[in-house]
């Protein structure tokens, strides 16, 4: 027994460290990612449930490296993360956003929302309001067509930081939503502080909201409670018919997910920009 033991110790710590060298082979390729054009944006569409049209799109960074080929943001994000190198990457996708939204912008509705997701490191790193401004003035990008997703998570770390921060970007007339609601820690009381404007109910609520009692009880939770704060609330990963009528009979306003669109190149998206509905 005592022999497989060792042995198992030893496959283990073998996968170890082939975990951590591709871990760092990855670190390295991201340092030059950015440089080696390897990164790029794709949107995905957010849908009004009342009429089908778009009023919205995510924006999610995509990684092809020369090695690995694609790989999921799951794996690589956190490294960015880790290493602060999200900060310079955040910047680079807000402009990449910004520039893809001009391009398409005669075809969407004025008050279209383009959101780009913020990492806490960005939140931490200071003066995000004035960063954030000199791109939108760099890129020409309109304020109000801007929405940035913040996670719970970043609001609690430092509440105080954050009240100051999302007062700033929210007197510049840009968005602000939470991001996988339901999953973090926030006091609901907390909520009402900050000035928000939008709820994105997590996927993992929305998955089995038709046949999970407790998913629907939290869902509609969420619904009522961002109706009597004045939110607006996108649902997160739709992906069936059924879903989206349980939403739409729960009066839920928007939602996003693979059953309006997967997140789309810049191309394919001009394309969908075109529909009157996409329900
Ligand atoms: P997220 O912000 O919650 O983004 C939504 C994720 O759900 C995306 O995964 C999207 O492709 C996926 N999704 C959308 N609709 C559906 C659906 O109907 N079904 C299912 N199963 N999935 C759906 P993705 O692109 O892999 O991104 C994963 C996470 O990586 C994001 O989660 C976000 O936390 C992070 N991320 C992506 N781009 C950025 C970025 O530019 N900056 C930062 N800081 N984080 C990013
Ligand atoms: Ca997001
Ligand atoms: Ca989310
Ligand atoms: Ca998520």
């Amino acid at each position: 027994a005592k022999k497989t033991g060792r042995n198992n110790f030893q496959f283990y710590s073998v996968d170890m460290n082939a975990q951590a060298s591709l871990r760092l082979a990855m670190e390295t390729a991201l340092r030059r990612a950015v440089e080696q054009e390897e990164f790029f944006i794709h949107l995905q569409p957010q849908v009004e449930l009342e009429t089908g049209k778009m009023n919205g799109a995510e924006v999610l960074l995509r990684w092809n490296s020369s090695q690995w080929g694609l790989v999921s943001p799951a794996e690589f994000i956190p490294i960015l993360e880790d290493t602060g190198m999200i900060e310079h990457v955040g910047e680079w996708v807000l402009t990449q956003a910004c520039n893809s939204f001009l391009n398409v912008k005669d075809k969407l509705a004025d008050d279209f929302k383009l959101a780009v997701n913020l990492s806490g490191r960005q939140f931490k790193g200071g003066n995000l309001a004035s960063r954030i401004r000199y791109i939108l003035a760099e890129t020409g990008m309109p304020t109000k067509n801007l929405e940035l997703e913040i996670t719970e998570t970043m609001l609690m770390e430092d509440p105080e930081l954050a009240t100051l921060t999302l007062s700033e970007l929210s007197d510049m007339g840009i968005s602000l939503a939470i991001d996988d609601f339901g999953t973090g820690y926030s006091s609901l009381s907390y909520l009402k502080q900050f000035p928000l404007n939008v709820l994105k109910i997590d996927s993992s609520f929305i998955r089995d909201v038709t046949s999970d009692k407790d998913d629907a009880a939290i869902v509609n939770a969420i619904l009522a409670m961002s109706e009597s704060l004045g939110l607006m609330v996108v649902a997160e990963g739709v992906e069936t018919i059924e879903q989206l009528n349980y939403l739409k009979q729960h009066t839920c306003q928007g939602a996003q997910g693979y059953l309006f669109s997967k997140p789309v190149s810049e191309e394919q998206f001009y394309e969908l920009a075109q529909k009157d509905t996409l329900i």
